[in-house]
């Protein structure tokens, strides 16, 4: 939509935080006639700003009569659709989009689109590095970067625009089309948000919806799901595979995209199998763009991951530590697990959420030793007996590390893969993570 296609009109943003505020801004610089309402209780700065915007605010309800004469809905992500405005929203045909679509609508650079259940942050950030190398000018939204609608105001038509999205935020887009997009694989987790498997799906799915055959889909050919839900789109579908011939592959330890030989997966600076996974989509998804093979090998070389996920932090007394504090599921800690071929000195567990933690059996054939941490840190001990695997329960992270170092010689893997959310003893997984990396460089004494 152009600015002046939104001179007037009256749009209400439901929900405040970073995309709702930067929402607010651009449709208030555009002209249109602002209502912003939130169900709780904005943060003063945001307050603040929507005070210095001079838009009309709601807070602590959403009462119905918000909707009367209101012709666009601009909603956060998070809140979902059965609350009763939105429901009465869509009886009325009032449309519902995400910040993404009216950022979309508001440049004519061009967008990268990643989605997945896992992977994603990890993978936007490589497609970031390698499309740095290129002549065009790219930025990052999304997470990580900053809200779609605020970073689409600083592009020219020639930018590029690589963005993360999540289900949530594919649920609000109408004509988003991205020129190269990646569906990586497909978990069922966000289930209290979309109530069944089949609607996260299809959620992901738009994703490639409005592509046409000049578009790039890159999808995982060892995903049924995503492989499945992907047949029909209109883009040109591109697989990719650690595991089996595919478009992006590996033959003899070396990456191949087509015909065109890459690096050697040892040299890649990345860990873990799904981080290969990780690294084979972004190659795929930015090979359009003509980056040269040895600016591309430099990155691979060189890009370690984001901060987090399965991090790796340095060689510590002979051992390689690795900070995958961001690993909150299942999923994603057999991921780390299963991408390590030396004995790991497992440290894991945090909140308890009830989660069935037999599922992780499968992954821990290289696991020597578990370190048990917080309130699932016994289930976890459990979890290694019935394995036959050594364990230590241990109360703090501290502790946890001192145990790693003792219990492993060099040349052992220390992972930090909790599989619980962080919740029970720190406000954030990045806390729980940075408490972990201090405590490794006090424990485990000058890196290598
Ligand atoms: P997202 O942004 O989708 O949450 P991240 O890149 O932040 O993904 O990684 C989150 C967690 O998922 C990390 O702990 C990491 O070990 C794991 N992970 C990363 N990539 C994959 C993948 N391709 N498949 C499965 N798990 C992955």
């Amino acid at each position: 939509m152009k600015s002046s296609e939104l001179e007037k009109k009256k749009i209400l943003v439901l929900g405040t935080a970073k995309s709702g505020i930067a929402a607010a801004t651009y449709l208030v610089k555009a002209g249109a006639v602002v209502t912003v309402n939130d169900g709780g209780t904005p943060s003063e700065a945001d307050v603040q700003t929507l005070e210095s915007l001079e838009v009309e605010t709601i807070f602590g309800s959403h009462p119905l009569s918000l909707l009367d004469g209101t012709e666009l809905i601009v909603k956060n992500p998070g809140i979902p659709y059965q609350i009763p405005l939105l429901q009465t929203a869509i009886e009325r045909g009032i449309p519902i989009w995400t910040e993404v679509e009216l950022a979309y609508r508001s440049t004519k650079a061009d967008w990268v689109a990643i989605t997945g259940s896992n992977g994603k942050t990890t993978t936007t950030t490589l497609v970031h590095e390698l499309l740095k190398q290129g002549s065009r000018r790219v930025h990052l939204a999304g997470n990580i970067g900053f809200p779609a609608v605020e970073v689409a105001q600083q592009t020219a038509a020639d930018d590029v625009i690589v963005i993360e999205l999540s289900s949530f935020q594919l649920m609000g887009i109408q004509s988003f089309q991205p020129v190269s997009a990646a569906f990586l694989n497909l978990s069922p987790a966000h289930l209290d948000y979309h109530g069944d498997v089949t609607s996260y799906a299809a959620a992901k799915a738009r994703i490639f919806s409005n592509m046409d055959e000049a578009g790039r889909l890159v999808v995982n050919a060892d995903d049924e799901e995503v492989m499945r839900l992907s047949k029909t789109a209109a883009a040109e579908r591109l697989t990719f595979s650690r595991r089996q011939p595919a478009y992006a592959h590996v033959e003899n330890g070396m990456i191949f995209v087509g015909q065109t030989k890459i690096l050697p997966v040892s040299e890649l600076a990345l860990g873990g199998g799904h981080n290969l996974e990780n690294v084979l989509a972004a190659l795929t998804l930015i090979e359009p763009f003509g980056i040269a093979l040895t600016a591309i090998q430099d990155v691979l070389r060189t890009f370690g991951g984001v901060a987090h996920r399965t991090e790796y932090i340095g060689e510590f007394a002979g051992r390689k530590v690795y900070n995958d504090s961001k690993a909150t599921n299942n999923v994603a800690t057999e991921a780390a697990l299963s991408g390590f071929h030396s004995s790991i000195i497992w440290i894991c567990g945090g909140l308890e959420r009830g989660a069935d933690l037999t599922p992780l059996k499968s992954a821990m054939t290289h696991v020597k030793h578990v370190i048990g941490l917080g309130e699932t840190g016994q289930r976890f001990a459990d979890l290694a007996a019935d394995q036959q695997i050594a364990s230590t329960v241990t109360r703090e992270m501290e502790e946890a590390v001192v145990t790693a170092f003792d219990v492993s010689q060099p040349g052992d893997i220390i992972l930090l893969s909790p599989a619980s959310a962080s919740w029970d003893q720190y406000k954030t997984y990045e806390e729980r993570g940075e408490h972990f990396i201090r405590s490794v460089q006090k424990v485990g004494g000058t890196k290598k």
